[in-house]
């Protein structure tokens, strides 16, 4: 009878034991480290692209990509962001429009076609090139006849002389300039500011899907102009211009304003606040119109 009793609370003890471990093991814990901002079919779904090969030292974009280095802390940029978000007036965010692509395969194919020289003086030769797996075949001819447009233009770098353009395919470019999905221009560019942009970084130029499809607020519906504003912006980097303001009420704006993110000085001074895009924004209350072009004053 004792013996018997004993038998039974020790079963029955052994039972509660392992319905505790059940109960503990239920739901399965979460792998240590997983990356909790993310969710968690990304990590299985998307394929990360290779690292973009930046030529040489590392990924840290130069001084003069878009957004921060990826080294750069975040600090205080959400909070600043968020600042220039209340303000009225076009901003930093992408229009809405067409899904795009996040993720393309980390490699880029030429874009096959040559040009004429364009302009005088000291020639630049590019190649025209798209990601792999980010965007639809039909995007190339667009692509590219877009660069070819925008650099050949009468308003366009040339204008200012001591500079020509010569589109090459086979022959190795002095300046790439890439399409580039969503996430791998966020890679290469940094998104420390959470708006998606385009960079030139070392003889590259990255041009961002979602803002070649979708464009930006300043330039409202125009993309065609938007798109011309990208190539001359992040060409003139690669011919050694740094980031400029709006230099007074009204006027067009410089093309190299960080017109993706605002053409108004007060606003472009609280985004970049945070993660400093050159030289300091003054707060001097001047907004300018949208402008794609190095020259808009040449006429004929
Ligand atoms: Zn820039």
């Amino acid at each position: 009878m004792t013996i018997g009793r004993v038998v039974v609370y020790v079963l029955a003890a052994m039972l509660a034991g392992v319905t505790i471990g059940l109960l503990k093991s239920w739901p399965a814990p979460e792998p240590a480290g997983q990356d909790v901002a993310g969710p968690a079919v990304a990590s299985i779904s998307v394929k990360p692209p290779a690292t973009p090969q930046a030529p040489s030292s590392g990924p840290a974009p130069s001084s003069t990509s878009e957004a921060a280095p990826a080294s750069t802390p975040a600090s205080a940029a959400p909070s600043s962001a968020q600042q220039a978000v209340r303000r009225p007036g076009p901003g930093p965010e992408l229009p809405p429009g067409a899904p795009v692509r996040a993720w393309g395969e980390g490699w880029w194919r030429t874009v096959p076609g040559t040009t004429e020289q364009v302009g005088t003086g000291r020639v630049h030769t590019y190649a025209v090139e798209v990601e792999q797996g980010a965007v639809l075949p039909a995007a190339d001819r667009v692509f590219a006849e877009t660069v070819d447009a925008a650099l050949a233009d009468r308003r366009g770098w040339t204008a200012g002389g001591g500079v020509a353009f010569r589109r090459v395919d086979l022959e190795e470019p002095d300046v790439r300039i890439r399409l580039t999905a969503t996430e791998t221009a966020r890679a290469v560019c940094g998104f420390e500011l959470p708006y998606d942009t385009s960079c030139y970084v070392k003889g590259i130029v990255y041009v961002s899907t979602p803002r070649w499809f979708r464009g930006a607020e300043s330039f409202g519906g125009d993309l065609e102009a938007y798109r011309r504003y990208v190539v001359n912006h992040e060409i003139g980097h690669h011919l050694g211009h740094r980031h400029e303001f709006c230099p007074a009420d009204g006027a067009q704006a410089p093309v190299m304003m960080q017109q993706t993110f605002s053409v108004s000085n007060d606003r472009l001074a609280d985004i970049t606040a945070a993660t400093p895009q050159g030289p300091k924004v003054p707060r001097d209350g001047k907004t300018c119109k949208a402008n794609p072009w190095p020259h808009p004053e040449v006429t004929r």
